[in-house]
């Protein structure tokens, strides 16, 4: 017998407890080889179906059109900062930057060491309450790219549609809300995520990238560095995470089991709503971060009067059995992260601890 946490975790996140018992299952004897997965040559067989049918669960379960690639990375979405203008931003051109966040910002500084970038539009006024509309957005149609950050975990800020960038790719770090709703891939030129919030464990980053750009991309970047070199061999040049790789695949059949996205998006909206509407209905004894129209689904943000109140709530939460609901180190305040694999029962649970404790204290 075992008793889950109720776990609000930024990332690394709760996982599906379906997943975690496979996992555990098949952890002495996988397959029938008398190994667990961590113990498969990455060459063999059985690892490489494991591997092939992750790739195909998330090109199923996202509709990923044929001209894209599913690749495996390692270095988390910190990398991708790095990687993306080491392949796509050449000398003499610029790379559009929309600033919604910490995020964006550790994005956009390592760029900055590699090329020309600028700020197409940001939301830093205010503290990062609200997503830039399009029309705000300012590039020409020969930038690099258009970098976004879909979901600002830190903030609970996300993206509600995305632009049309014509001929500019548009480049996005979908950390943290990949596969927690339905969007059209096409829009994108490559989508980069760290696995360990809607994914899988940490260990491996799933990029999703269109073959034009990888017939583009700078040809003088080292072999680890370079998207061609996954591409080339389906992720397969050197040792992949496999043990990583392969709680994703479970993930995605889990995902997949729930219905797929279209129904893990409306469990997601009907989570999320538990919280938003507590904290609306709470005569700003709670008080939302995010701005109601740029509200994410999966980094629920908000503050009380004051920061002793936030303890008491804090360590209120702590005792009866709620993981990860501070905030940020660099924001304070409170955060629920209630990714995909966080039961609506868990929500539930913190919606009447949020009414329980305002009456006590309101
Ligand atoms: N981008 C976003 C939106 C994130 O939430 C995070 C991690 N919280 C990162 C990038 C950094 O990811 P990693 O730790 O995998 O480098």
């Amino acid at each position: 017998s075992f008793k889950r946490a109720h776990n609000f975790n930024a990332g690394p996140a709760a996982l599906p407890l379906a997943a975690l018992q496979k996992a555990q299952e098949e952890l002495l004897d996988f397959n029938g080889t008398g190994m667990s997965v961590m113990e498969l040559s990455h060459r063999s067989k059985d690892y490489e179906a494991v591997h092939n049918r992750a790739i195909g669960l998330l090109k199923e379960l996202l509709a990923i059109p044929e001209n894209y690639d599913v690749l495996f990375l390692q270095g988390g979405a910190s990398l991708q900062f790095a990687m993306v203008p080491l392949n796509f931003l050449p000398a003499g051109k610029k790379a559009g930057y929309v600033m919604t966040g910490s995020w964006s910002e550790k994005a956009y500084a390592e760029a900055e060491k590699l090329g020309e970038v600028f700020v197409a539009a940001s939301a830093k006024e205010g503290n990062y309450r609200r997503i830039p509309a399009t029309e705000e957005l300012k590039y020409g149609s020969d930038a690099a790219y258009l970098h976004i950050t879909s979901n600002n975990t830190i903030f609970g800020t996300q993206w509600q549609d995305f632009p049309d960038t014509g001929d500019v790719p548009m480049i996005a770090d979908m950390s943290s809300d990949i596969l927690s709703r339905p969007f059209d891939v096409s829009k994108f030129g490559l989508i980069y995520a760290g696995a360990q919030k809607n994914l899988g464990p940490a260990g491996v980053t799933v990029v999703i990238i269109r073959h034009d750009l990888l017939d583009q991309a700078n040809k003088k970047v080292p072999t680890m560095l370079k998207y061609g070199t996954y591409a080339k061999d389906n992720s397969l040049y050197n040792t992949p995470p496999t043990f990583s790789i392969y709680m994703v695949k479970l993930m995605l059949e889990w995902v997949k089991e729930q219905g797929g996205v279209a129904a893990i998006y409306k469990r997601n909206q009907e989570k999320a709503a538990l919280i938003y509407e507590t904290i609306d209905a709470s005569n700003g004894f709670y008080v939302g971060h995010a701005q109601p129209d740029a509200r994410s689904l999966m980094n629920v943000t908000f503050r009380l009067a004051n920061e002793e109140l936030e303890k008491k709530f804090l360590d209120t939460a702590k005792k009866s059995g709620f993981v990860g609901l501070n905030g940020h180190r660099s924001v304070g305040g409170c955060r629920a992260s209630i990714y995909n694999a966080v039961p609506y029962e868990s929500c539930a649970a913190l919606r009447d601890l949020m009414v329980s404790f305002r009456k006590e204290n309101g």
